[in-house]
């Protein structure tokens, strides 16, 4: 019998490293009734087949809504891009038919949502649910789709996967959809997967076991993975590289375990602060003072300057660009860039 990992050889895959989504000066906005929103700034990220990007930040940073561009499923109005390319496979996303960015979303890039219980229908069973993927898009029948779906469940590691095929959502447990979540995003194999706050719901156990699964399946298909989250502490073991979004902006981007060890923005620094340690057990946890900005009424200059306990004049005055970022030689760190003024001192200090 043909199974889901088999058809996946012959799918097109691109190899290892080749870029496959490139995101390249984006503006999204909102118009409300007390004005317009710049929800996405100029954001520039890329990913490429068997790579792990986290983009992360606090809500209302814009990850989210980066996201849901990328899948073509924010609402328009009140949104709307006004600037910015979508590159997948090269071709931009955002001047393609209604019809062809169809046919990518689902199959080419499928997304993971947080809340596994309102993604799932309540009134039909999970194999229903996966099978639906293979009738509809592949034409096949009802006792292939059930088959396939049970295949799935099985590679997702859900247990008594046959006898559970016609269970409904609300009998798995919250690890247990969303495992049913990633076997759907899975279904059709496609090249990248966006997983938005996949494990915000769960326990600390079953987060990395999700997270795990996420990680060995996605080296296993040779996809990419954007992962977004707003815990740094979720994503040390699964990327390869992060963005740290902050108002709209990228504000620094870096090799995952560089970032650990030095970041190079004093956002990044706070957030690192905040992890629970367990040599701190007793101590106040650290929390970045204030609050994400409305993004109605961003401060001026940098966004992050009323919460910076290094904030200087220039800060309350000018944006800071997305810096390349240095060694103490002045040798150009890659992959590494921060868009603050003292990243310098921050980095090296
Ligand atoms: Fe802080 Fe200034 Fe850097 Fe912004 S630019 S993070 S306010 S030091």
């Amino acid at each position: 019998m043909t199974t889901v990992i088999e058809n996946d050889q012959k799918n097109d895959r691109l190899e290892v490293g080749t870029p496959l989504l490139e995101v390249k000066d984006l503006h999204v906005e909102f118009h409300t009734r007390d004005g317009v929103a710049k929800a996405v700034n100029g954001v520039n990220y890329s990913v490429a087949a068997g790579e792990t990007l986290a983009v992360l930040g606090e809500s209302g940073s814009g990850k989210s809504v980066t996201a849901q561009t990328i899948m073509g499923i924010l609402d328009m109005p009140p949104g709307k891009v006004t600037q910015g390319q979508i590159l997948y496979r090269g071709k931009d996303m955002l001047t393609m038919s209604n019809e062809e960015r169809r046919r990518i979303r689902g199959r080419k890039i499928a997304m993971i949502f947080q809340d596994a219980l309102s993604a799932l229908n309540p009134v039909l069973s999970v194999g229903y649910q996966l099978g639906e993927m293979f009738r509809v898009h592949q034409g096949a029948s009802r006792k292939e789709a059930k088959e396939k779906a049970i295949e799935l469940m099985d590679r997702v590691r859900i247990p008594a996967a046959r006898e559970r095929v016609n269970d409904y959502p609300h009998q798995f447990s919250g690890g247990m959809r969303q495992r049913i979540m990633i076997a759907m995003a899975l279904s059709l194999q496609p090249d990248l997967i966006i997983a938005d706050e996949p494990t915000t719901a769960l326990d600390v156990t079953v987060q990395a076991q999700v997270m795990d699964l996420l990680a060995e399946l996605q080296a296993e298909y040779n996809m990419g993975l954007i992962l977004i989250t707003h815990d740094l502490g979720v994503v040390a073991d699964v990327a390869d590289k992060i963005a740290v979004m902050y108002a709209g902006r990228i504000v620094e981007t870096a090799p995952v375990h560089e970032l650990y060890a030095n970041p190079a923005h004093p956002y990044t620094k706070g957030l690192l602060r905040s992890i629970p340690r367990l040599d701190q057990k007793g101590q106040e946890l650290y929390a970045i003072k204030g609050l994400p900005p409305n993004l109605l009424k961003v401060p001026t200059g940098c966004a992050f300057n009323p919460r910076c306990d290094v904030a200087t004049d220039l800060c309350r005055t000018e944006i800071p660009a997305l810096h390349h970022v240095t060694d103490k030689d002045g040798k150009e760190l890659t992959g590494r860039r921060s868009a603050c003024h003292l990243w310098k001192e921050t980095l090296h200090g």
